[in-house]
């Protein structure tokens, strides 16, 4: 674990207005190397001390103004973001493949390779679905389609993608299944926030299309959860409410008319005198991330083994079909220089009122530097999410940067009181 040392306590003055701007983060993802050496994230329990001057910016400017206001008022009790109420601060490391993920099959003397990595910040909005596109290939392929269901078969990966690959494969018949990672504790998908959203990706047009069929076969898989119907999990999914700053931003258009219904105009009515005038999908999937882990690796573990154990050569195997689920680790097993990691801030909320804390928000602000000098996306999200081993009012999680090329080497901490003071003002607290 790292110790953060340094953040800032930016006040709302300190950060200049700004226009949202109008850049979903889908767009292009600067190139930068390294991630190979990336693997789980870094938490302290502490809360910041030291203060820096924030210089780029990070502040809501959605329209405020009373004569603006148009749509259904919903009012909403802002989190209690003040010191005492910020728990664990985590750095995480989304692994983005420019260009696309790679969904591929290839066979290598006698043994089929599926590839299933590069997710960026979607990995979880797109994991059953993704598991399922995969497969499908992998058994399409010459040799797959030779493979017997009792056949040893390998998963290279613990995070979400492995781990829903093992499950599809279990749904699949598939009997002697091995998953095998270098770590399976603590990783990027025990931390991430939970929205289901496509976002922080990085694909060309058409295989955009593949992506978003994909997130509607997801959709539909959580939606089992939620709505109780789904027949091994019965926790860490939830239909919630899910507010952004317009419909593009969202990238969950294309899942409109397919399984999710038109998003309405609000407005946010935080009752100190702010609103927001934002969208609602109001049939928006929250995932908790850390509970729907512990759900998966229980059901996994009473029907395959997990072996903890770093691969360097994924044809040595002695598997005929194995699925490289290794997220940011491609990078250096396959020697894929087109997998970078994107790093984001998260904090933990503590001591909230859990029943103020059941929708999602998403908003952008203006690209940044940070003060290692990378750049940065910077948002404000706000999740319901709930650590397992926390107590019941230890609910809410709250991001969010995106920074390419960061690495635990620079860690940005300052982006945490940044990101805690933009929240702030977007309540107009
Ligand atoms: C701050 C943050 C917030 C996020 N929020 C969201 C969100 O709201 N919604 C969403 O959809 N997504 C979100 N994401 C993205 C999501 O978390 C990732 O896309 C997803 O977790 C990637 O899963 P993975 O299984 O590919 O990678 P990981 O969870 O990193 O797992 C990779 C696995 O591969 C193993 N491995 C790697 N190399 C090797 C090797 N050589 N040998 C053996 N094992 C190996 C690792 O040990 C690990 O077990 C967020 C990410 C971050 C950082």
């Amino acid at each position: 674990m790292t110790q953060p040392k340094d953040s800032l306590a930016v006040t709302d003055e300190s950060l200049p207005e700004s226009a949202f701007t109008r850049r979903a983060f889908l767009g292009a993802v600067a190139v930068t190397a390294g991630g190979a050496a990336l693997a789980a994230c870094s938490t302290s329990t502490g809360t910041p001390s030291a203060s820096v001057a924030s210089t780029d910016g990070a502040s809501a400017s959605a329209s405020v103004s009373q004569s603006a206001l148009a749509g259904d008022v919903r009012h909403m009790t802002p989190p209690k973001l003040d010191t005492a109420h910020l728990g664990e601060h985590v750095l995480c490391y989304r692994p983005l493949r420019k260009g696309k993920p790679n969904l591929s099959v290839e066979t290598i003397g006698d043994t089929v390779i599926a590839h299933n990595y590069g997710h960026g910040g979607s990995g979880w909005t797109l994991a059953p679905g993704s598991a399922k596109y995969v497969i499908d290939l992998a058994e399409a392929s010459p040799k797959g389609s030779t493979i017997a269901k009792d056949a040893p078969v390998v998963v290279v990966g613990g995070g979400v993608i492995g781990l829903f690959t093992a499950y599809e494969l279990v749904q699949r018949g598939y009997s002697n299944i091995t998953v095998k990672a270098a770590s399976f504790d603590d990783l990027t998908s025990h931390n991430a926030g939970g929205l289901l959203a496509p976002v922080s990706m990085d694909n060309d047009a058409a295989f955009q299309l593949i992506v978003d069929k994909i997130g509607i076969d997801a959709y539909k898989f959580y939606a089992e959860i939620a709505h109780g119907t789904q027949k091994d999990f019965t926790k860490g999914a939830r239909i919630v409410p899910a507010y952004f700053e317009d419909r593009e931003h969202s990238g969950l258009e294309p899942y409109v008319g397919q399984v999710m219904q038109p998003a309405k105009d609000v407005v946010l009515d935080f009752g100190n005198g702010t609103t927001r005038n934002m969208v609602s999908y109001d049939d928006g999937i929250f995932m908790d991330t850390a509970v729907l882990m512990a759900e998966l690796t229980e059901y996994l573990t009473a029907k395959m083994k997990f072996v903890k154990e770093k691969i360097t050569d994924l044809t040595a195997l002695d598997s005929p079909m194995v699925f490289d689920c290794t997220g940011l680790g491609a990078s250096q097993l396959n020697h894929d220089a087109d997998v970078v990691p994107v790093q984001g801030h998260l904090i933990l909320l503590r001591d909230q009122v859990p029943a103020d804390l059941q929708s999602m928000i998403l908003v952008y602000f203006k690209e940044g530097t940070t003060s290692a000098g990378q750049h940065v996306k910077r948002s404000f999200y706000i999740f319901p999410k709930h650590l397992p081993r926390t107590g019941p009012n230890d609910v809410g999680v709250v991001g969010g940067t995106f920074i390419e090329g960061g690495t635990p080497e620079t860690p940005n901490y300052e982006e945490f009181d940044t990101m805690i003071a933009a929240a702030k003002n977007f309540y107009g607290m």
